[in-house]
């Protein structure tokens, strides 16, 4: 049996930060949570998760420990720590070595952080409940660097193609903007009609986009994939209700004794 097939993400920073992404593939689970599923909480088999949560473990370097969450929505920065494997908040903080944050989606958009100095990571689950009420900017806020030090980049998303909310979600982001202009800005990179008069797509990459632009981060890397497009590679929640959810992870390699 072939085991996980990790992606790691393609972002400048050093060596000692691990950061992957998975997919469906190369664990034990069975449908709909096929096959690599990391999450208790949607219905599967918490044997087989616990079996595949321990095949991620065998993909990172040894003696790494994971920091878990049970998400929210809200924006409850965690710091990663030895003591509890599980925490409730929507974003994990880093910064000690031989510790790694996790988040879990199925069409949220988990973002990445890191310090350019290597030193310090963070892993955040950005749903529009989240960006609207601040995760990224939470999260951020976390780092003692300047934004422009900080290197983000984002995960595997449900697309614009795909992601219909209503005109009160697209309003809810239009009014935290600061200025008309950047509100025209917004309206015009994140926002498309839908079929609906009452509804409209949102494009959570460029939301996380211009949240993080606007809070002075420079380097935005990744974005661009649709979860609810690509069953092959990815769960989406949209499309299948009940399945599974891949992994988002970050940590600081241990230091070398
Ligand atoms: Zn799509």
């Amino acid at each position: 049996m072939s085991g996980p097939r990790l992606h790691t993400p393609d972002w400048h920073v050093p060596g000692n930060v691990i950061a992957r992404v998975s997919n469906r593939h190369g664990g034990v689970s069975a449908a709909p949570f096929d096959s690599f599923n990391l999450a208790l909480h949607v219905g599967d088999d918490p044997a087989a998760v616990q079996q595949n949560r321990e095949r991620l473990l065998q993909e990172l370097p040894a003696g790494m420990c994971v920091q878990w969450l049970e998400q929210v929505h809200g924006t409850t920065v965690v710091d990663a720590d030895w003591q509890s494997p599980q925490r409730c908040g929507d974003a994990v903080y880093v910064d000690k070595p031989g510790l790694a944050g996790a988040v879990l989606t199925a069409d949220c958009l988990p973002v990445f952080f890191a310090a350019r100095s290597g030193r310090r990571v963070a892993v955040a689950h950005a749903g529009w409940r989240g960006l609207a009420a601040g995760i990224l900017e939470t999260t951020l806020a976390r780092f003692a660097d300047a934004p422009d030090d900080v290197v983000t980049w984002l995960g595997p998303a449900i697309g614009v193609c795909h992601f219909e909310v209503g005109l009160e979600v697209r309003d809810i982001f239009l009014d935290a903007c600061a200025t008309a202009s950047q509100r025209q800005h917004m309206q015009a990179m994140a926002f498309r009609p839908a079929a609906r008069a009452d509804k409209c797509h949102a494009d959570l990459y460029a939301l996380a986009r211009l949240r993080l632009q606007t809070a002075g981060v420079r380097e935005v890397g990744g974005g661009g994939l649709c979860t609810h497009c690509d069953a092959a590679h990815y769960y989406s929640f949209r499309r299948d209700g009940r399945t599974g959810r891949f992994v988002s992870i970050v940590g600081l390699a241990p230091d070398q004794h």
